[in-house]
Protein backbone atom coordinates (compact mmCIF):
# COMPACT_ATOMS: atom_id res chain seq x y z
CA UNK A 1 0.00 0.00 0.00
CA UNK A 2 1.48 3.67 -0.76
CA UNK A 3 1.40 5.79 1.69
CA UNK A 4 1.68 9.74 2.58
CA UNK A 5 4.45 10.23 4.25
CA UNK A 6 3.86 12.75 6.78
CA UNK A 7 1.09 12.22 9.62
CA UNK A 8 0.05 14.07 12.68
CA UNK A 9 0.48 10.86 14.75
CA UNK A 10 1.86 7.61 14.23
CA UNK A 11 0.46 5.01 16.57
CA UNK A 12 3.54 2.65 16.34
CA UNK A 13 1.82 -1.57 17.72
CA UNK A 14 -2.08 -1.78 17.64
CA UNK A 15 -2.36 -4.23 20.76
CA UNK A 16 -4.11 -2.55 23.88
CA UNK A 17 -2.46 0.67 24.32
CA UNK A 18 -2.31 1.82 20.48
CA UNK A 19 -6.34 0.79 19.94
CA UNK A 20 -7.10 2.51 23.02
CA UNK A 21 -5.10 5.40 22.13
CA UNK A 22 -7.30 5.37 19.07
CA UNK A 23 -10.72 4.81 20.31
CA UNK A 24 -9.69 7.72 22.60
CA UNK A 25 -8.21 10.29 20.18
CA UNK A 26 -11.22 9.58 17.78
CA UNK A 27 -13.58 10.48 20.77
CA UNK A 28 -11.90 14.12 20.19
CA UNK A 29 -13.70 16.75 17.76
CA UNK A 30 -10.75 18.31 16.94
CA UNK A 31 -7.89 15.35 17.51
CA UNK A 32 -10.25 13.16 16.06
CA UNK A 33 -9.58 15.30 12.28
CA UNK A 34 -5.69 14.67 13.11
CA UNK A 35 -3.75 12.79 10.02
CA UNK A 36 -2.87 9.40 12.02
CA UNK A 37 -1.29 6.22 10.87
CA UNK A 38 -1.94 2.72 12.50
CA UNK A 39 0.91 0.33 11.93
CA UNK A 40 0.90 -3.11 13.56
CA UNK A 41 2.93 -6.26 12.50
CA UNK A 42 -0.35 -8.60 13.13
CA UNK A 43 -3.62 -7.24 12.90
CA UNK A 44 -5.35 -10.35 13.09
CA UNK A 45 -4.34 -11.70 16.35
CA UNK A 46 -7.69 -13.48 17.10
CA UNK A 47 -8.88 -14.09 20.92
CA UNK A 48 -5.12 -13.85 22.03
CA UNK A 49 -6.43 -12.27 25.23
CA UNK A 50 -8.62 -11.73 27.73
CA UNK A 51 -8.62 -8.50 30.09
CA UNK A 52 -10.04 -8.37 33.58
CA UNK A 53 -10.61 -5.07 35.68
CA UNK A 54 -12.96 -3.48 37.81
CA UNK A 55 -15.06 -0.16 37.69
CA UNK A 56 -17.46 1.55 40.03
CA UNK A 57 -19.39 2.67 37.01
CA UNK A 58 -20.03 1.65 32.86
CA UNK A 59 -16.48 2.47 31.36
CA UNK A 60 -16.04 3.33 27.38
CA UNK A 61 -15.64 -0.14 26.91
CA UNK A 62 -19.33 -1.41 28.60
CA UNK A 63 -20.95 -2.34 25.65
CA UNK A 64 -18.24 -5.19 24.82
CA UNK A 65 -17.61 -6.49 28.58
CA UNK A 66 -18.52 -10.23 27.95
CA UNK A 67 -18.79 -10.76 31.49
CA UNK A 68 -19.27 -8.86 35.10
CA UNK A 69 -19.05 -10.27 38.78
CA UNK A 70 -20.01 -8.58 42.06
CA UNK A 71 -18.67 -11.35 44.44
CA UNK A 72 -14.92 -12.63 44.54
CA UNK A 73 -13.06 -15.59 46.32
CA UNK A 74 -10.03 -16.46 48.04
CA UNK A 75 -8.54 -19.44 48.92
CA UNK A 76 -5.45 -20.39 51.23
CA UNK A 77 -5.64 -23.56 53.18
CA UNK A 78 -8.74 -23.80 55.34
CA UNK A 79 -9.43 -20.05 54.66
CA UNK A 80 -12.32 -19.46 52.05
CA UNK A 81 -12.50 -15.48 51.79
CA UNK A 82 -15.98 -14.51 50.21
CA UNK A 83 -16.06 -10.79 49.36
CA UNK A 84 -18.81 -8.39 47.46
CA UNK A 85 -16.82 -6.37 45.23
CA UNK A 86 -19.55 -3.46 45.81
CA UNK A 87 -19.24 -0.62 45.20
CA UNK A 88 -17.39 -1.95 41.90
CA UNK A 89 -17.70 -4.92 39.50
CA UNK A 90 -15.52 -7.02 38.22
CA UNK A 91 -15.50 -7.00 34.82
CA UNK A 92 -14.26 -9.26 31.53
CA UNK A 93 -13.31 -7.96 28.02
CA UNK A 94 -12.24 -10.45 25.29
CA UNK A 95 -9.30 -9.18 23.28
CA UNK A 96 -10.71 -9.95 19.82
CA UNK A 97 -14.04 -8.00 21.06
CA UNK A 98 -12.09 -5.36 21.88
CA UNK A 99 -10.04 -5.55 18.42
CA UNK A 100 -12.79 -5.24 16.45
CA UNK A 101 -14.87 -2.69 18.58
CA UNK A 102 -12.22 -0.02 18.21
CA UNK A 103 -11.48 -0.90 14.37
CA UNK A 104 -15.31 -1.04 13.45
CA UNK A 105 -15.58 2.69 15.07
CA UNK A 106 -12.28 4.00 13.33
CA UNK A 107 -13.60 2.64 9.56
CA UNK A 108 -15.87 6.22 10.05
CA UNK A 109 -12.52 7.95 9.52
CA UNK A 110 -11.09 8.76 6.49
CA UNK A 111 -7.90 10.28 8.09
CA UNK A 112 -7.30 7.11 9.98
CA UNK A 113 -5.01 4.84 7.91
CA UNK A 114 -3.68 1.36 8.40
CA UNK A 115 -0.40 -0.30 7.46
CA UNK A 116 -0.13 -4.39 8.06
CA UNK A 117 4.39 -4.37 8.09
CA UNK A 118 7.16 -5.03 10.96
CA UNK A 119 8.50 -1.64 12.21
CA UNK A 120 11.90 -2.00 11.91
CA UNK A 121 13.12 1.59 13.28
CA UNK A 122 11.45 4.27 15.17
CA UNK A 123 13.76 7.61 15.86
CA UNK A 124 12.98 10.79 17.62
CA UNK A 125 14.26 13.68 15.08
CA UNK A 126 13.47 16.54 17.69
CA UNK A 127 10.45 17.17 20.01
CA UNK A 128 8.31 17.56 17.15
CA UNK A 129 9.39 14.99 14.67
CA UNK A 130 9.91 11.06 14.50
CA UNK A 131 10.66 9.07 11.33
CA UNK A 132 9.65 5.32 11.46
CA UNK A 133 10.59 2.74 9.34
CA UNK A 134 8.87 -0.39 8.79
CA UNK A 135 9.35 -3.37 6.34
CA UNK A 136 8.10 -1.66 3.09
CA UNK A 137 8.07 2.00 3.78
CA UNK A 138 8.51 5.09 6.18
CA UNK A 139 7.05 7.91 7.19
CA UNK A 140 7.76 11.29 9.88
CA UNK A 141 5.01 12.25 12.46
CA UNK A 142 4.67 15.11 15.00
CA UNK A 143 4.64 12.15 17.49
CA UNK A 144 4.69 8.49 17.30
CA UNK A 145 3.27 6.57 20.06
CA UNK A 146 5.19 3.29 20.42
CA UNK A 147 4.14 0.17 22.15
CA UNK A 148 6.22 -2.02 19.92
CA UNK A 149 8.58 -3.95 22.51
CA UNK A 150 11.97 -3.58 20.46
CA UNK A 151 14.00 -4.51 22.62
CA UNK A 152 14.17 -7.29 25.27
CA UNK A 153 12.04 -6.33 28.22
CA UNK A 154 14.27 -6.10 31.80
CA UNK A 155 12.65 -7.40 34.96
CA UNK A 156 13.21 -9.62 37.54
CA UNK A 157 10.35 -10.76 38.39
CA UNK A 158 7.27 -12.25 35.83
CA UNK A 159 3.51 -12.68 36.27
CA UNK A 160 3.23 -15.96 33.84
CA UNK A 161 0.38 -18.07 33.19
CA UNK A 162 -1.55 -20.17 30.87
CA UNK A 163 -5.51 -19.99 30.56
CA UNK A 164 -7.97 -22.46 29.18
CA UNK A 165 -11.00 -21.89 28.53
CA UNK A 166 -13.27 -25.48 29.50
CA UNK A 167 -16.77 -26.17 29.43
CA UNK A 168 -18.11 -29.01 30.81
CA UNK A 169 -21.61 -31.30 29.89
CA UNK A 170 -23.07 -30.45 33.37
CA UNK A 171 -23.44 -27.37 35.69
CA UNK A 172 -20.40 -26.91 38.00
CA UNK A 173 -19.78 -23.44 38.17
CA UNK A 174 -21.53 -20.88 40.40
CA UNK A 175 -21.05 -17.94 37.68
CA UNK A 176 -21.76 -15.05 40.52
CA UNK A 177 -18.47 -15.59 41.85
CA UNK A 178 -15.00 -14.72 40.30
CA UNK A 179 -12.30 -16.87 42.08
CA UNK A 180 -9.36 -14.00 41.61
CA UNK A 181 -6.74 -16.27 43.89
CA UNK A 182 -6.51 -19.92 44.89
CA UNK A 183 -3.75 -20.79 46.22
CA UNK A 184 -4.33 -24.48 47.02
CA UNK A 185 -2.04 -25.44 43.90
CA UNK A 186 1.50 -26.00 43.84
CA UNK A 187 3.71 -22.85 44.65
CA UNK A 188 6.87 -24.17 42.45
CA UNK A 189 9.07 -21.90 44.91
CA UNK A 190 7.28 -18.69 43.70
CA UNK A 191 4.02 -17.13 44.82
CA UNK A 192 1.23 -19.11 42.09
CA UNK A 193 -2.61 -19.38 42.24
CA UNK A 194 -5.22 -20.61 40.06
CA UNK A 195 -7.78 -17.91 38.87
CA UNK A 196 -11.16 -18.99 38.18
CA UNK A 197 -13.32 -16.94 36.10
CA UNK A 198 -16.91 -18.77 35.59
CA UNK A 199 -18.42 -17.29 32.15
CA UNK A 200 -21.82 -19.72 32.42
CA UNK A 201 -22.54 -22.23 35.03
CA UNK A 202 -20.82 -24.68 32.54
CA UNK A 203 -17.62 -22.60 31.33
CA UNK A 204 -15.26 -21.07 32.82
CA UNK A 205 -11.86 -19.25 32.45
CA UNK A 206 -9.42 -21.30 34.66
CA UNK A 207 -5.77 -19.63 34.80
CA UNK A 208 -2.68 -21.21 36.33
CA UNK A 209 -0.74 -18.19 37.06
CA UNK A 210 2.87 -17.60 39.22
CA UNK A 211 4.93 -14.34 40.42
CA UNK A 212 8.25 -15.96 39.84
CA UNK A 213 11.86 -15.07 37.88
CA UNK A 214 11.53 -18.01 35.73
CA UNK A 215 8.90 -18.22 33.33
CA UNK A 216 7.75 -22.05 33.06
CA UNK A 217 7.32 -24.50 29.63
CA UNK A 218 3.95 -24.95 29.05
CA UNK A 219 3.69 -28.74 30.12
CA UNK A 220 3.58 -27.58 33.41
CA UNK A 221 1.07 -25.34 33.58
CA UNK A 222 -1.00 -28.04 31.60
CA UNK A 223 -0.47 -30.67 34.12
CA UNK A 224 -0.99 -28.27 36.82
CA UNK A 225 -4.74 -27.20 35.45
CA UNK A 226 -5.05 -30.77 34.70
CA UNK A 227 -4.68 -31.44 38.19
CA UNK A 228 -6.85 -29.13 39.64
CA UNK A 229 -9.78 -29.79 36.85
CA UNK A 230 -9.89 -33.30 38.02
CA UNK A 231 -9.81 -32.73 41.77
CA UNK A 232 -12.13 -29.67 42.21
CA UNK A 233 -14.60 -31.67 38.98
CA UNK A 234 -13.24 -35.50 39.36
CA UNK A 235 -14.70 -37.56 36.66
CA UNK A 236 -16.73 -34.78 34.48
CA UNK A 237 -16.55 -34.65 30.72
CA UNK A 238 -15.33 -31.26 29.72
CA UNK A 239 -13.91 -29.78 26.63
CA UNK A 240 -11.00 -27.04 26.33
CA UNK A 241 -12.32 -24.37 24.01
CA UNK A 242 -9.75 -21.73 23.83
CA UNK A 243 -6.58 -20.94 25.36
CA UNK A 244 -3.77 -18.49 26.62
CA UNK A 245 -0.37 -17.57 27.53
CA UNK A 246 1.10 -14.95 28.51
CA UNK A 247 4.60 -13.11 30.81
CA UNK A 248 3.86 -9.65 31.97
CA UNK A 249 7.09 -7.76 33.49
CA UNK A 250 6.74 -7.14 37.59
CA UNK A 251 9.14 -4.27 38.02
CA UNK A 252 9.45 -0.66 39.45
CA UNK A 253 12.06 0.09 36.86
CA UNK A 254 11.57 2.01 34.14
CA UNK A 255 10.85 0.26 30.90
CA UNK A 256 11.78 3.24 28.62
CA UNK A 257 11.57 7.38 28.98
CA UNK A 258 10.67 9.94 26.49
CA UNK A 259 12.81 10.55 23.52
CA UNK A 260 11.57 13.92 21.75
CA UNK A 261 8.36 13.03 19.44
CA UNK A 262 8.37 9.49 20.47
CA UNK A 263 6.20 8.26 23.69
CA UNK A 264 6.24 5.01 24.54
CA UNK A 265 2.48 3.81 25.89
CA UNK A 266 1.25 0.56 27.48
CA UNK A 267 3.62 -1.97 28.65
CA UNK A 268 6.46 -0.70 27.53
CA UNK A 269 5.53 2.66 28.46
CA UNK A 270 5.06 1.56 32.53
CA UNK A 271 1.65 1.25 32.53
CA UNK A 272 1.69 -2.34 34.48
CA UNK A 273 1.46 -2.25 37.79
CA UNK A 274 4.08 -3.49 39.19
CA UNK A 275 2.94 -5.46 41.88
CA UNK A 276 -0.13 -7.41 40.14
CA UNK A 277 0.16 -7.41 36.22
CA UNK A 278 -2.84 -5.30 35.86
CA UNK A 279 -2.54 -2.61 33.40
CA UNK A 280 -6.24 -2.59 31.01
CA UNK A 281 -7.40 0.29 33.79
CA UNK A 282 -3.82 1.96 33.70
CA UNK A 283 -3.92 1.98 29.71
CA UNK A 284 -6.97 3.75 29.40
CA UNK A 285 -5.63 6.18 31.97
CA UNK A 286 -2.54 6.36 30.53
CA UNK A 287 -3.77 7.43 26.76
CA UNK A 288 -6.76 9.13 27.92
CA UNK A 289 -4.26 11.59 29.55
CA UNK A 290 -1.91 11.83 26.25
CA UNK A 291 -5.28 12.76 24.54
CA UNK A 292 -5.81 15.62 27.51
CA UNK A 293 -2.35 17.11 26.93
CA UNK A 294 -2.80 16.70 23.18
CA UNK A 295 -5.82 18.96 23.03
CA UNK A 296 -4.23 21.65 25.64
CA UNK A 297 -0.71 21.44 23.97
CA UNK A 298 0.89 20.73 26.74
CA UNK A 299 4.38 18.30 26.86
CA UNK A 300 2.98 14.66 26.67
CA UNK A 301 3.50 12.85 30.01
CA UNK A 302 2.55 9.50 29.78
CA UNK A 303 3.32 8.44 33.57
CA UNK A 304 0.72 6.99 35.56
CA UNK A 305 1.98 5.78 38.65
CA UNK A 306 2.83 8.21 40.66
CA UNK A 307 5.04 8.29 43.89
CA UNK A 308 3.55 6.87 46.89
CA UNK A 309 1.82 4.14 45.02
CA UNK A 310 5.37 3.41 43.02
CA UNK A 311 6.65 2.93 46.49
CA UNK A 312 4.08 0.88 47.45
CA UNK A 313 4.70 -1.73 44.82
CA UNK A 314 8.64 -1.51 45.06
CA UNK A 315 7.96 -2.52 48.89
CA UNK A 316 5.87 -5.49 47.71
CA UNK A 317 8.11 -6.62 44.78
CA UNK A 318 11.22 -6.06 47.63
CA UNK A 319 9.47 -8.74 49.62
CA UNK A 320 8.43 -11.31 47.10
CA UNK A 321 11.88 -11.05 45.26
CA UNK A 322 13.63 -11.41 48.41
CA UNK A 323 11.36 -13.80 49.80
CA UNK A 324 11.26 -12.35 53.18
CA UNK A 325 7.49 -13.23 53.14
CA UNK A 326 5.33 -16.22 51.04
CA UNK A 327 3.57 -13.95 48.57
CA UNK A 328 0.65 -16.77 49.30
CA UNK A 329 0.54 -15.57 52.71
CA UNK A 330 0.48 -11.79 51.53
CA UNK A 331 -2.31 -11.74 49.35
CA UNK A 332 -4.46 -14.11 51.80
CA UNK A 333 -3.43 -11.71 54.73
CA UNK A 334 -4.39 -8.40 52.70
CA UNK A 335 -7.74 -9.88 51.34
CA UNK A 336 -8.45 -11.26 55.14
CA UNK A 337 -8.36 -8.17 56.78
CA UNK A 338 -9.99 -5.85 54.01
CA UNK A 339 -12.75 -5.43 52.16
CA UNK A 340 -12.73 -6.02 48.06
CA UNK A 341 -13.69 -2.10 47.69
CA UNK A 342 -10.39 -1.27 49.82
CA UNK A 343 -7.80 -3.75 48.28
CA UNK A 344 -9.20 -2.54 44.37
CA UNK A 345 -8.58 1.29 45.35
CA UNK A 346 -5.46 0.43 46.64
CA UNK A 347 -4.30 -1.86 43.61
CA UNK A 348 -5.94 1.27 41.28
CA UNK A 349 -3.70 3.87 43.05
CA UNK A 350 -6.89 5.71 44.10
CA UNK A 351 -6.64 4.58 47.86
CA UNK A 352 -6.34 7.51 50.57
CA UNK A 353 -3.48 6.99 52.87
CA UNK A 354 -6.05 5.60 55.60
CA UNK A 355 -6.80 2.67 53.02
CA UNK A 356 -2.83 2.56 52.43
CA UNK A 357 -2.30 2.21 56.09
CA UNK A 358 -4.98 -0.49 56.07
CA UNK A 359 -3.06 -3.01 53.91
CA UNK A 360 0.02 -2.28 55.30
CA UNK A 361 -0.69 -3.12 58.52
CA UNK A 362 -2.42 -6.01 57.24
CA UNK A 363 1.06 -7.63 56.51
CA UNK A 364 3.63 -8.27 59.90
CA UNK A 365 5.40 -4.95 60.86
CA UNK A 366 8.56 -7.12 61.37
CA UNK A 367 8.12 -7.78 57.49
CA UNK A 368 6.83 -4.72 56.22
CA UNK A 369 8.93 -2.30 57.81
CA UNK A 370 12.64 -3.30 57.03
CA UNK A 371 11.21 -3.73 53.93
CA UNK A 372 10.31 0.00 53.61
CA UNK A 373 13.06 1.23 54.90
CA UNK A 374 15.08 -0.94 52.73
CA UNK A 375 13.39 0.21 49.39
CA UNK A 376 13.58 3.89 50.99
CA UNK A 377 17.70 3.78 51.06
CA UNK A 378 18.03 2.36 47.32
CA UNK A 379 15.78 4.94 45.64
C1 LIG B 1 -2.63 -13.20 27.86
C2 LIG B 1 -2.64 -11.90 28.63
C3 LIG B 1 -3.71 -11.61 29.48
C4 LIG B 1 -3.73 -10.39 30.18
N1 LIG B 1 -4.78 -10.15 31.01
C5 LIG B 1 -4.84 -8.98 31.65
C6 LIG B 1 -5.96 -8.66 32.46
O1 LIG B 1 -6.85 -9.50 32.67
N2 LIG B 1 -6.03 -7.45 33.04
C7 LIG B 1 -5.06 -6.52 32.86
O2 LIG B 1 -5.20 -5.40 33.39
N3 LIG B 1 -3.96 -6.79 32.14
C8 LIG B 1 -3.83 -7.99 31.53
N4 LIG B 1 -2.73 -8.26 30.75
C9 LIG B 1 -1.62 -7.27 30.75
C10 LIG B 1 -1.81 -6.12 29.71
O3 LIG B 1 -3.09 -5.55 29.83
C11 LIG B 1 -1.61 -6.60 28.29
O4 LIG B 1 -0.35 -7.19 28.15
C12 LIG B 1 -1.80 -5.49 27.25
O5 LIG B 1 -2.10 -6.13 26.05
C13 LIG B 1 -0.58 -4.60 27.08
O6 LIG B 1 -0.85 -3.69 26.04
P1 LIG B 1 0.26 -3.14 25.06
O7 LIG B 1 -0.44 -2.33 24.04
O8 LIG B 1 1.37 -2.55 25.81
O9 LIG B 1 0.89 -4.45 24.36
P2 LIG B 1 0.21 -5.38 23.30
O10 LIG B 1 -1.25 -5.45 23.52
O11 LIG B 1 1.00 -6.63 23.32
O12 LIG B 1 0.43 -4.61 21.91
C14 LIG B 1 1.69 -4.46 21.29
C15 LIG B 1 1.44 -4.49 19.77
O13 LIG B 1 2.67 -4.19 19.11
C16 LIG B 1 2.77 -5.03 17.96
N5 LIG B 1 4.20 -5.12 17.65
C17 LIG B 1 5.21 -5.52 18.47
N6 LIG B 1 6.40 -5.45 17.83
C18 LIG B 1 6.13 -4.96 16.58
C19 LIG B 1 6.95 -4.63 15.45
N7 LIG B 1 8.30 -4.73 15.46
N8 LIG B 1 6.34 -4.17 14.33
C20 LIG B 1 4.98 -4.01 14.28
N9 LIG B 1 4.16 -4.29 15.33
C21 LIG B 1 4.73 -4.76 16.47
C22 LIG B 1 2.14 -6.35 18.40
O14 LIG B 1 1.70 -7.09 17.27
C23 LIG B 1 0.99 -5.86 19.28
O15 LIG B 1 -0.20 -5.72 18.54
C24 LIG B 1 -2.66 -9.46 30.05
C25 LIG B 1 -1.59 -9.79 29.22
C26 LIG B 1 -1.57 -10.98 28.52
C27 LIG B 1 -0.37 -11.29 27.65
Amino acid sequence: MQVENKYDYIIAGAGCAGYSLLYHLLQDPILSKKKILVLDANFNKGNDRTWCFWEDQAGPFESIVCKKWSNIEVLKGSMHRSLPTAPFEYKMIQGIDFYQYVTDFAKGFDNVEWVASKILSIDSINTNSARVNWEGGSANAGYVFSSINGERIQSKLWQHFKGIVVEFDIAVFDDTVARLMDFNVPQMDATAFMYLLPLTDKKALVEYTLFSTTILLESKYDTVLNAYIEEHHKGQAYQIQHSEMGAIPMTSKKLTSNDGAVVSIGTMGDAVKASTGYAFQFIQKQTQQIVHQLKLNQALNPAVHHTRHQFYDAVLLYILENQKMAGDEIFARIFKKNTAATVFKFLSNTSTLLDDIKIMTSLPTQIFLPAAIKVLFRR
